[in-house]
């Protein structure tokens, strides 16, 4: 039998994140044990979260102790079963972490296979979810508005603006990098795509947004959202998704522009998207369904081999992904 092989946290990160900060641990396979599945993971997705999991500063969900594995959402394939409604051979999402196999009481059956595998990370996972209910709860966008996205070439980033686009809107998306800027405009068909990297990130905006902007999903923080606080318009919504480019900040940035929430009556919101859990087919369904339709492009990021998970996380902290980032483990 082969021996399994775990990233563990090795100490907390002070800023950005390092390799030193994680241990590559092997050990024998483990057994199930009764209500147990033993899984081969296949697919071991990286996602911003992970970097505040490796703090043990207060948040909404606990960190990861050191020496433990490194948290995270896997799609492996079930090798043995002691819970009657799975079989060995079942393709399972699991929240097993930086290793190749593990034990679990909770595997999440892959109903339709047909679809890559990997999606269930992606597009049609924890990515997907956030991007359809952050966007349709929080930021209610009427068709005709226009809605403005950070990260748009990103896992949830380039959802959220594609959504946008079948739900009647204008969308504008916010990237580094020329070549991130054509993929947003041009294959995911985004109206504008603006590098903040260019310099030019105020007057590029405005240029983008001759109406204002009704919907802000914001995915970075920073100066970033002091340049869109200037161009929201009266009543518009800011979904405050995610904020990648505080992570590793060893200080605060403080926004200057918080007087555009009080003149324009801006509805700023938080969201995490475990809150719509109960409501986790309803988004499947419709995301499948654009897929399907070929109305919903998707882009991967794809490193091999767990040994390459360290550094896959400390490039997506700092834009070296181009789309959802991912480790093929099998
Ligand atoms: P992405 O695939 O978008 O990858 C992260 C991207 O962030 C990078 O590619 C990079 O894009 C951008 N970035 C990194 N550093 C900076 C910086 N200093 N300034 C500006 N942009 C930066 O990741 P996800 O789609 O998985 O996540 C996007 C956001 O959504 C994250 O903030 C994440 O924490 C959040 N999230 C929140 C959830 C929730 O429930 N609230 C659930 C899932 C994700 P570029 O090269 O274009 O700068």
């Amino acid at each position: 039998m082969p021996a399994n092989k775990a990233w563990t946290l090795a100490s907390r990160p002070q800023a950005a994140v390092s390799e030193d900060n994680f241990k590559l641990v092997e050990s024998p396979l483990p057994a199930p044990r009764e209500s147990e599945v033993l899984v081969k993971n296949l697919w071991l997705s990286l996602d911003p979260y992970m970097r505040g999991r490796m703090s043990d500063a207060k948040s909404y969900v606990k960190g990861v102790e050191i020496g433990e594995v490194m948290v995270g959402q896997t799609v492996g394939e079930v090798l043995e079963s002691r819970i009657p409604a799975f079989k060995a051979g079942d393709k399972v999402l699991t929240q097993l972490g930086w290793q190749l196999f593990g034990t679990t009481k909770d595997p999440i059956k892959i109903e339709n296979t047909k679809l890559p595998l990997s999606y269930y990370l992606g597009c049609l996972g924890m990515p997907g979810m956030t991007a359809y209910f952050g966007l349709k709860e929080i930021g209610q966008p009427k068709a005709g508005e226009t809605v403005v996205v950070s990260a748009a070439s990103g896992a949830v980033g380039s959802v959220v603006g594609q959504l946008a686009k079948l739900w009647g809107c204008r969308a504008v998306g916010i990237a580094g990098g020329k070549a991130k800027c054509d993929f947003v405009a041009k294959e995911l068909g985004f109206d504008a795509c603006i590098d903040y990297k260019a310099g030019n990130l105020m007057r590029d905006l405005q240029a983008a947004c001759p109406k204002g902007a009704d919907v802000y999903f914001e995915n970075v923080g920073g100066e970033i959202l002091d340049a869109v606080l200037r161009v929201m318009n009266p009543y518009s919504r800011i979904i405050v998704c995610g904020m990648v480019s505080q992570y590793s900040a060893s200080e605060a940035y403080g926004v200057k522009q918080l007087r555009q929430v009080l003149v324009n009556r801006i509805r700023m919101q938080g969201m995490i998207v475990f809150d719509w859990r109960d409501r986790y087919g309803e988004a499947l369904k419709a995301l499948a369904g654009y897929l399907a339709q070929g109305k919903l492009k998707y882009r991967e990021s794809v490193l091999e081999g767990i040994e390459n998970a360290p550094q896959g996380l400390i490039a997506l902290l700092k834009g070296g992904n181009f789309g959802k980032q991912l480790v093929k483990l099998a």
